[in-house]
């Protein structure tokens, strides 16, 4: 039976973003940057993520508080040893209508397929530009342009109901790569979205120069490929959509910095350790392993979840001005600990 929480704002509990791994095999400068020093970042251990077991009972409890939507997601979730598996695993419990995984495209040509087999229902692709070099320099030399192409390629011809391209803009970075990207996505399955460069954890340095206003970008795009809005399809929709007027598709714009969509975020996020996180710039989250791992039952897991939930008032987004002229930065959780 589901219940249906609410938050003190009276958001519901719908999505579940879970994160399977902390670890990258990218150094994105906007999410994990290499360090010019020795100093290396720490990883979770092996044994210290949540064992497929423990993912599926809690996303059993997460589905009768309402979940019906699960993403999976890292750090780099094509790195979690047997990855495939859960998928099946998710996909058979009753109540998720949509599965779903982000991934920087590195691993894709040789997982897309059997992801689809397992039951995945859609997927999201980073790639932040077509001029290879570029691409290399914003994800710290680790990645390979024309591989992240053939996985895209490959999804294309397999039947995910939608396949997504996260391009993460940076003011005087890769703002200059937008027509050339539109132009090679259009019409294609494949479809592109523009994401502000959010201050998401510490370690990228965010400063807001370097924020490109989703605005400008539905200008530039539509001055040469003319576009028109889309109205929204579901409550929560993070991404405002377009559609090319000449009927080649539609483009979407996440806007987190200067449109914030707090008042709609039906969002809740688990980091591989299993701690529940409520927003995406929290400092920290509800450790959930530590109850599971002392035999806690399903009632006192439910509970715990449902407590959490139903005392939310995240709105970060919202608030930014406002908390960062705090002269004390607050600590923020890192977006490769519990994903986009
Ligand atoms: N490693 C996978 C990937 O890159 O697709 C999944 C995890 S990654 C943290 C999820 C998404 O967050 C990616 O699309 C990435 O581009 C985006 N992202 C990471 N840091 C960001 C930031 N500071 N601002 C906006 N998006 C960011
Ligand atoms: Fe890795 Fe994704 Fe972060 Fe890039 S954005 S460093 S690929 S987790
Ligand atoms: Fe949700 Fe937090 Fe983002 Fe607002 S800032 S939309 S509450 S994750």
């Amino acid at each position: 039976m589901q219940n249906f929480l609410q938050d003190i704002f009276y958001r519901p509990l719908r999505d579940l973003r879970i994160s399977v791994i902390d670890r990258c095999n990218f150094r994105c400068t906007y999410c994990m940057p290499d360090k010019e020093d020795s100093r290396q970042y720490s990883f979770l251990k092996p044994g210290e993520w949540l064992s497929f077991e423990e993912i599926i009972r809690l996303t059993k409890l997460f589905v009768d508080c309402g979940v019906t939507k699960i993403r999976l997601t890292g750090g780099e979730p094509l790195l979690r040893p047997n990855l495939v598996e859960l998928v099946g695993k998710l996909r058979e419990i009753p109540g998720i209508k949509d599965l779903a995984l982000t991934t920087n495209g590195f691993l894709l040509t040789q997982y897309a397929r059997a992801l689809k087999e397992a039951g995945l229902d859609r997927i999201t692709v980073s790639l932040d530009a077509l001029d290879a070099r570029l691409f290399r320099q914003m994800n710290g030399g680790k990645g390979n342009l024309q591989k992240n192409l053939e996985g895209i390629a490959v999804c294309e011809g397999l039947d995910f109901d939608t396949i997504k391209i996260n391009v993460v803009l940076q003011k005087g970075v890769n703002d200059g790569q937008v027509l050339d990207m539109v132009s090679y996505f259009k019409g294609k399955k494949a479809v592109l979205r523009f994401i502000e460069y959010m201050d998401v954890g510490n370690c990228n340095h965010w400063e807001r120069r370097y924020v490109v206003p989703s605005r400008e970008v539905v200008d530039l795009i539509s001055a040469r490929f003319p576009l028109r809005p889309l109205a929204a399809k579901e409550f929560g929709e993070v991404a405002a959509r377009y559609e090319f007027v000449d009927g080649g598709g539609e483009v979407g714009f996440i806007s987190s910095v200067t449109r914030p969509f707090c008042g709609t975020c039906t969002r809740g996020r688990i980091s591989a350790d299993g701690k529940l996180y409520t927003c995406l710039f929290a400092s920290e989250g509800v450790d959930l392993r530590a109850p599971l791992r002392a035999g806690a039952n399903e009632a006192e897991l439910s509970a715990l979840i449902k407590n959490v939930w139903q005392n939310r008032t995240d709105r970060y987004s919202e608030l930014r001005t406002k908390i960062r002229s705090n002269p004390e930065p607050a600590h923020k959780v890192e977006m490769f600990q519990i994903g986009g």
